[in-house]
Order: C-alpha cells, then sequence, then structure tokens
C-alpha cells in the first residue's frame, strides 16, 4: 500500500537526539529548542517565537493572551480542523463561521465584515494546504473593527504572501510540526509567533506554567513565581533536536515537496482541461509549500468511488475536513454566519494524493495512471 504520509526525515535527526541526550539537560528552552529559535527567528524575519507542544496548544496560548473570555466571538472558516476552533471555546468563547472561497478553500475574506457583532474579538484565518488567505484585506478588516488576528498556519512553514512568511502577517501565528506536516518534531510539536510587541513577555509566562521562570533565567527578576495563568506548553529538546534535523535541510525538503507537487499537476492537468476534475488554484501573490496536492471531483459520490478505486490499487488517499458547524460540538458552541454556499459542498468534493518527502517520482506516475484509468483516461 502507497502511503498517504510519512514523517520526515532528512539524515541527521538521530544524532542530533543523541547530542541532546548527551547535555543531561533535555528539558524545554535547552540547546536544540535555542537553534531552531534562532532559526526561525531569521527565516521567517520574527522577532519572537516561542516552540510548543503542539499547533493545538500554540492557538490555546493565543486564546489565552488575547483574554478571551465567555460569550466573545471568534470568526473563522468551518472548513478546519477542530483545535482551530477548541482553542477559543475552551475560553468560553462562541464560534462564527464564515463561508470559505471555493478557489483556495480559505475563509472567503468579503464575507468577513457581515459576521461581525460588538462582542467580536478575532478573526482566525486558516491558510489551507498552505496558499495564504487574503491577508490585506482581512488585516484591514481587522484594523477597523479593532480585532485581533491569529494565523493558523499549521500547515504553512515555508509558504509566503506578498513575500512575508505567513504566520507573521497577523498578532499571533501558529505552526504544527505533527508528523504528518511538512517539518516534524519527534511526532508532536508546534510554535507560536508573537508578532505584536505586547503580547511578548506574557507569553513567555503563559507557556512556563503562569511564572516567570524564562525572565529568571534571562536575569531580567531575581526569583521567580506564580504571577499569570499559564500550562506547561514548552517542547522537550530532544523533540527539538529531531526538528533541527529537519530544519538543517528544510529548502530541500521543500523542493522536493513542491517538485512532486509539479509532478502531480502536470500529469493531471489534462483530466482538468477535458473538464473530469479541478486542479488547486494558487493566487498569484501566494508563494506555496506543497503542504498537500489535492484535486476536487463532481460530487460526494464521485470522491467516494475514486477513494475505493485508489485503494483497490493499493493507494492511499484521503479527504478531509468535516465541516466543524453541523458536528455534535459545533451546534453546542457555534453559528454559521450567513449560508453555507461552499463548505459542504466543496469540502465532499476534494480529495487528497499522497504527499510527504521523498516520495518517488514513478509512485507519483502509477498514481496519476490510477486516478486517469479511472476516469476511463
Ligand atoms: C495540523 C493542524 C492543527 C493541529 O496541529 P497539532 O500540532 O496536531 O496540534 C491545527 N490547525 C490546522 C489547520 C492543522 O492542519
Amino acid at each position: 500500500m502507497i502511503r498517504f504520509s510519512k514523517a520526515c526525515i532528512a539524515g541527521n535527526e538521530l544524532k542530533y537526539i543523541q547530542e541532546s541526550m548527551q547535555t543531561f539537560s533535555i528539558s524545554g528552552d535547552n540547546l536544540f529548542t535555542k537553534k531552531c529559535h534562532k532559526w526561525f527567528e531569521e527565516r521567517l524575519n520574527c522577532k519572537k517565537v516561542l516552540l510548543t507542544t503542539s499547533c493545538t496548544h500554540a492557538l490555546e496560548m493565543a486564546a489565552i493572551l488575547l483574554d478571551i473570555k465567555k460569550d466573545d466571538e471568534i470568526i473563522m472558516p468551518s472548513y478546519t480542523f477542530v483545535s482551530t476552533a477548541n482553542a477559543f471555546v475552551l475560553r468560553g468563547a462562541k464560534i462564527v463561521f464564515v463561508d470559505i472561497r471555493p478557489d483556495t478553500m480559505n475563509i472567503d475574506e468579503t464575507k468577513i465584515e457581515k459576521a461581525i457583532t460588538p462582542k467580536t474579538k478575532v478573526i482566525v484565518p486558516v491558510h489551507y494546504a498552505g496558499v495564504a488567505c487574503e491577508m490585506d484585506r482581512i488585516m484591514d478588516i481587522a484594523k477597523k473593527y479593532n480585532l485581533f488576528v491569529v494565523e493558523d498556519a499549521a500547515q504553512s512553514m515555508m509558504s509566503r504572501y506578498k513575500n512575508k512568511a505567513l504566520g507573521t502577517i497577523g498578532h499571533l501565528g501558529a505552526f504544527s510540526f505533527h508528523e504528518t506536516k511538512n517539518y516534524t518534531s519527534a511526532g508532536e510539536g508546534g510554535l507560536l509567533l508573537v508578532n505584536d510587541e505586547k503580547f511578548k513577555e506574557r507569553a513567555d509566562i503563559i507557556r512556563e506554567k503562569g511564572t516567570n521562570r524564562s525572565l529568571f533565567f534571562r536575569g531580567m527578576v531575581d526569583k521567580y513565581s506564580w504571577v499569570d495563568i499559564g500550562s506547561s506548553y514548552l517542547m522537550n529538546d530532544i523533540s527539538a533536536a529531531y526538528l533541527w534535523g529537519n530544519l538543517e535541510f528544510a529548502d530541500e525538503i521543500n523542493q522536493n515537496r513542491l517538485n512532486s507537487w509539479q509532478k502531480y499537476y502536470d500529469g493531471l492537468k489534462n483530466l482538468e482541461d477535458k473538464g473530469l476534475i479541478q486542479l488547486p488554484i494558487i493566487p498569484k501573490e501566494c508563494i506555496q509549500n506543497a503542504h498537500m496536492f489535492y484535486l476536487k471531483v463532481k460530487d460526494l459520490n464521485e470522491r467516494t468511488k475514486l477513494i475505493e478505486y485508489l485503494k483497490q490499487n493499493d493507494i492511499y488517499a484521503v479527504f478531509h475536513y468535516i465541516p466543524l458547524h453541523n458536528s455534535e460540538a459545533g451546534l453546542r458552541f457555534s453559528r454559521f454566519s450567513g449560508k453555507d454556499i461552499f463548505t459542504t459542498n466543496e469540502s465532499e468534493k476534494l480529495i487528497r494524493l499522497p504527499m510527504y518527502y521523498g516520495l518517488e517520482a514513478s509512485i507519483i506516475t502509477k498514481i496519476i495512471k490510477t486516478v486517469k484509468s479511472f476516469f476511463g483516461i
């Protein structure tokens, strides 16, 4: 069976894990965490980054930092992972979903203003498949209504919008290093980007169980104590050592994925030209990172058949998010602003093909052939 995804191993991960162990200081914020932090600060051009246990936790930190309280309203797309919503629901907020655009599967920026009420506090754009939301428009709306923007950039390491790294445009940004993402720490991990100066100090405190421990280590206070709410959100150094093994080859990994993506695109283009499928659209102001390769078929029924056909041919392809607004928890914690024109419909057409670092060209050729034969071509 051809796998759908594989954790990225670039080569030196084990060596760095051993190096970390040999320091006998393997908790958070040690040798490899510092190396990773410096890399992200330089590459993303961001003044404050914090490795976390997951993107879910980075989003939870964002909700605490923004003082989200009961009945605050948070705007986001329904076509996303549960953590985007949960992070805010945990603080008592209500989620207000806005429809997506059919071209990028991202939040439709033209429908956000209508969803704003006096209770709205935050807009959470999710950059689906590492392709940017229309951030200029979103930041303008946020400014006009005095709202915060938290980018769910879980899938977006190395992606850009008008040459700015995703995750650095909103007040806060969150990334994932789960094994299914382009870069991974030891299976689970995340990163919080603190772009707005005023959150820098408190972000350290919330991540360190509500203490000013990291200020103490930097010599800024002479003892550390309990100063705020918080939790344990630090990535351990063994995990950061694994991540460092990936980051060392970040450009090669990115190029390898982009090459696979292009091979799929070129190979399936003629199915699109015949009107049988739709291929992904990358707006010209976006640089993507080939986080995923998806295509869209006619409807849910055709998708189910295609997934089954691929499985019979030893190819594991999968669908993606089931919109949150109609889920059991969604019905309790959210409302949908306006009409669901594209969210449900487009999500039912989408199928993701195998994509990982090191995916062999011969396998991509086989997958393209199999998809074509499904359509009788
Ligand atoms: C993967 C993902 C997350 C969650 O990341 P974890 O690191 O597993 O917590 C959140 N949002 C989106 C859009 C994701 O793709």
